[in-house]
């Protein structure tokens, strides 16, 4: 087997707190395993036009309690082309690198896949806050967005139990909910409404409310994916029907910032390393994840093929807890 001297390293699409831990893995194992290692800036608009340069271990020092990503990320149309993916793996080659590390979302795994496709080795570590990605059961920096959710609905939920009040609260996710979900089962929220599932006005917000009411709630925690579609008038709607104060609150980009929890710097720490040793393996084409709560590693093409699901049994479990 060939010895890999040099790798390279890129984050790409939305950024997501823990990418800065994974760049450190990656930078320490390669240089731990006496490699050269470029990082590309700007994911792969900087690959294509060789936005690169050297890394060393002190130049990841003081980044992991850091949120975003030191590398900058950004979206490449140039690199959904086959030219686009050709030009940036002769750029590469023009480094001397030979295998490149892509921290990202699924959009970024097809990038790594045509990288694949095309003759450069590449492995690909799922980061994203939305944890949308069918074949890892874990995401980097999902944990600390469903964290800083769960604060600011905690505090919200303090100013509306003064007032009898619903609170609805837009969390991100456009396609999926396991945001939604989860900070609506850590927060107690009386209903939770995600994309995946079509939402009935009557079934899903009066019901719990009127049940609520009947058991003598004060308040009520209403929490919405972004990607909900006809909900934009909710708070009128809950006010119109059920006589009841309503207010909205959109918590927008601050569940993308933020110091990274425990949780996400120890995966995107254990999973930066991994993606270094299956190169250094001669090892190519692969997506790392969680399964059974343990690291492992798919093929890209098979990975990509696995179809999304979610989570019924937290729907039920939101149900049921909300009464
Ligand atoms: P994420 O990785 O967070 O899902 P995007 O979907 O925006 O974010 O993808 C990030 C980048 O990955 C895109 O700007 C593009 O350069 C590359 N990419 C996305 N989809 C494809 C594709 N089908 N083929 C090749 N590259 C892609």
């Amino acid at each position: 087997m060939q010895k890999i001297n040099t790798i390279g390293v890129l984050t790409s699409g939305g950024d997501a707190p823990g990418m800065n831990a994974a760049i450190r893995a990656v930078v320490r194992t390669g240089k731990y395993y006496g490699m050269k290692v470029m990082g590309i800036r700007k994911g792969y608009e900087g690959l294509i036009h060789g936005d690169i340069f050297e890394m060393t271990a002190r130049d990841v020092s003081d980044i992991m309690h850091r949120g975003g990503t030191v590398l900058q990320t950004a979206r490449s149309k140039d690199f959904k082309e086959i030219e686009g993916v050709r030009r940036g793996i002769s750029t590469a080659r023009y480094f001397e690198i030979e295998g490149i590390v892509v921290i990202g979302g699924d959009g970024s795994f097809r990038g790594a896949r045509d990288l694949c496709s095309e003759g450069m080795p590449a492995v690909a570590i799922p980061a994203t806050i939305d944890n949308d990605i069918a074949c890892t059961e874990y995401t980097i920096g999902f944990d600390t967005a469903i964290n800083t959710a769960k604060d600011a609905v905690d505090k919200i939920r303090d100013t509306a139990s003064s007032h009898e009040r619903c609170n609805i609260i837009k969390v991100m996710g456009r396609a999926s909910g396991n945001i939604a979900l989860n900070v609506g089962i850590a927060t107690g929220a009386e209903a939770v409404l995600i994309p995946e599932m079509e939402v009935d006005f009557e079934r899903d917000i009066v019901e719990p409310i009127n049940a609520g009411h009947k058991r003598d709630k004060k308040h009520y925690i209403i929490i919405i994916a972004e990607g909900v579609s006809g909900c934009n008038d909710l708070d009128k709607r809950i006010e119109e029907h059920l006589g009841i104060e309503t207010r909205t609150t959109i918590l927008g980009y601050i569940q993308r910032g933020g110091s990274p929890t425990v949780m996400d710097r120890v995966y995107a720490s254990q999973m930066g390393s991994y993606a270094v040793e299956l190169l250094k393996d001669g090892v190519n084409n692969r997506i790392i994840g969680i399964r059974d709560s343990k690291i492992y590693e798919i093929d890209i093409f098979e990975g990509l093929n696995i179809p999304s699901t979610f989570r019924e049994d937290l729907v039920s479990l939101s149900k049921i807890l909300s009464i």
